[in-house]
């Protein structure tokens, strides 16, 4: 089954409102693996909404509306369908009782207009509104001997989700028996290409179930979606995530809603060990980002925003032979602050963290994007130099991002020693 979604509203095609209907509809739909085809917006004309409807018909099993079933003058999506498919309204005595009774228990009168609202199309389903007084249709046409749906809603969105959960998931389920289930894996530390490059063989095992690469603030996420039958598809989908996980590894950080600084919050957590961060370059925001987890306080202890070089002296204990020696953006300054912040803590983990953010700063030896990371622990150390890419901004978010992917990787790997030994 094939679906195409129609929203209607002039407000909808300005810039001060945007269509979330829809996404409504379509995460309904895709629980049952009706694929959505075709979305479009229209404003209130009945000229441009029958049209609309006349040329999304033929293509679609079935068409879901939204909007423009309001009392007021603009709200013409009745009269358009009612055009378009050669239907009749009439004022239906049920459906004014019910607005009235609305009405009547705010201590309201009801306004003229909104008998409107009362007429349905005859012969055809009405679906009752328990979050409001305009009704919803679900209307059955033939056509070129093939019988679509057209489903209408009311516009406002928590009306909508109340016919959406009471009415259309029951036909859908009836009618359907697929879905579809997605997962999205997340890869940090490799670009798109790289990962394009190495999804290779994957791409030629499974042509019928789609997998798309989103590269995000240094992320790279696979979206993976499997359509069917419920159980197969539910199996196919996490077959998928394994064979991704023997492709990727350690590279995979997470799946779904997990985010990187969560994630390694968890390892930390979970083993009773602790971090905290020495910063120069990103001025705090690795700290920031690990205390925008709840429960953060569990594992880290602090942080150390050490932008001059008397800064990381005096509060990191980086020695002068080091900064005269290499300078201040250098492997070694960024693992002695990470050391530093280990011992003023006394943290199973330091970060350190040195660079040139940009746009100014720069030298040929040390260019602008030029950070050097490094992760202390008592028994290893791990240091390395990058050259990211990008405005001072996502220079500095590049770079707790590595950060945080180091230490993971460190802590990783750590385990898996420890699992061998
Ligand atoms: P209507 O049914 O057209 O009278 O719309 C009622 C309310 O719902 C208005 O505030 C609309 O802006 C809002 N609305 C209508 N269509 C949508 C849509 N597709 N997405 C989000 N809000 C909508
Ligand atoms: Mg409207």
């Amino acid at each position: 089954m094939e679906a195409a979604i129609i929203a209607i509203g002039s407000e909808l095609l300005g810039t001060s409102r945007l269509d979330t209907n829809s996404l409504l509809l379509t995460r309904c739909l895709e629980k049952y693996g009706v694929a959505v085809v075709k979305k479009s917006v229209v404003g209130d004309h009945v000229e441009s909404i029958a049209v609309e409807l006349e040329h999304t018909l033929p293509s679609c099993d079935l068409v879901l509306m939204t909007g423009g079933v309001g009392p007021t003058e603009d709200d013409v999506t009745k009269e358009a369908v009612a055009r378009a498919l050669g239907l009749v309204l009439v004022l239906d005595q049920g459906v004014l009782d019910h607005i009235a009774a609305l009405f009547e228990r705010r201590g309201l009168r009801m306004p003229e207009v909104n008998r409107k609202q009362a007429e349905i199309f005859a012969g055809q389903r009405v679906i009752m509104n328990l979050r409001g007084t305009a009704p919803g249709f679900h209307l059955e046409v033939a056509l070129a001997a093939k019988r679509r749906h057209v489903w209408i809603f009311p516009g406002v969105p928590f009306e909508l989700e109340g016919m959406i959960e009471g009415h259309l998931e029951a036909w859908l389920k009836e009618v359907t028996e697929q879905s579809i289930y997605r997962r999205t894996v997340k890869i940090t530390g490799m670009t798109e290409s790289a990962v394009d490059e190495r999804l290779a063989p994957f791409y030629a095992l499974h042509s019928g179930d789609p997998i798309t690469i989103l590269a995000h603030r240094g992320e790279i996420h696979l979206h993976l979606r499997a359509r069917g039958i419920a159980d197969d598809a539910y199996t196919r989908l996490t077959a998928m995530e394994t064979e991704l996980r023997d492709i990727f590894a350690e590279r995979i950080f997470g799946l779904d809603e997990d985010l990187l600084e969560a994630v390694v919050g968890r390892l930390l957590a979970s083993a009773g060990e602790t971090v905290a961060t020495a910063e120069s370059c990103t001025g705090g925001l690795l700290a920031s980002r690990i205390t925008d987890v709840s429960g953060s306080s569990a594992y880290f202890l602090g942080g150390v925003v050490a932008y001059s070089r008397e800064a990381k002296r005096a509060l990191l204990d980086v020695d002068h032979d080091a900064t005269e020696a290499h300078g201040e953006v250098s492997d070694e300054v960024a693992l002695q602050m990470a050391n530093g912040a280990r011992q003023r803590f006394s943290s199973t983990y330091g970060i350190g963290i040195t660079g040139i953010a940009g746009p100014t700063g720069g030298t040929a030896t040390k260019p602008v994007g030029t950070v050097h990371i490094a992760v202390g622990a008592a028994e290893v150390s791990e240091q390395k130099r990058f050259l990211l890419a990008g405005s001072r901004e996502l220079v500095k978010h590049y770079a707790t991002q590595l950060a945080l992917d180091m230490l993971r990787r460190v802590i990783v790997r750590g385990r898996r020693g420890e699992a061998r030994g």
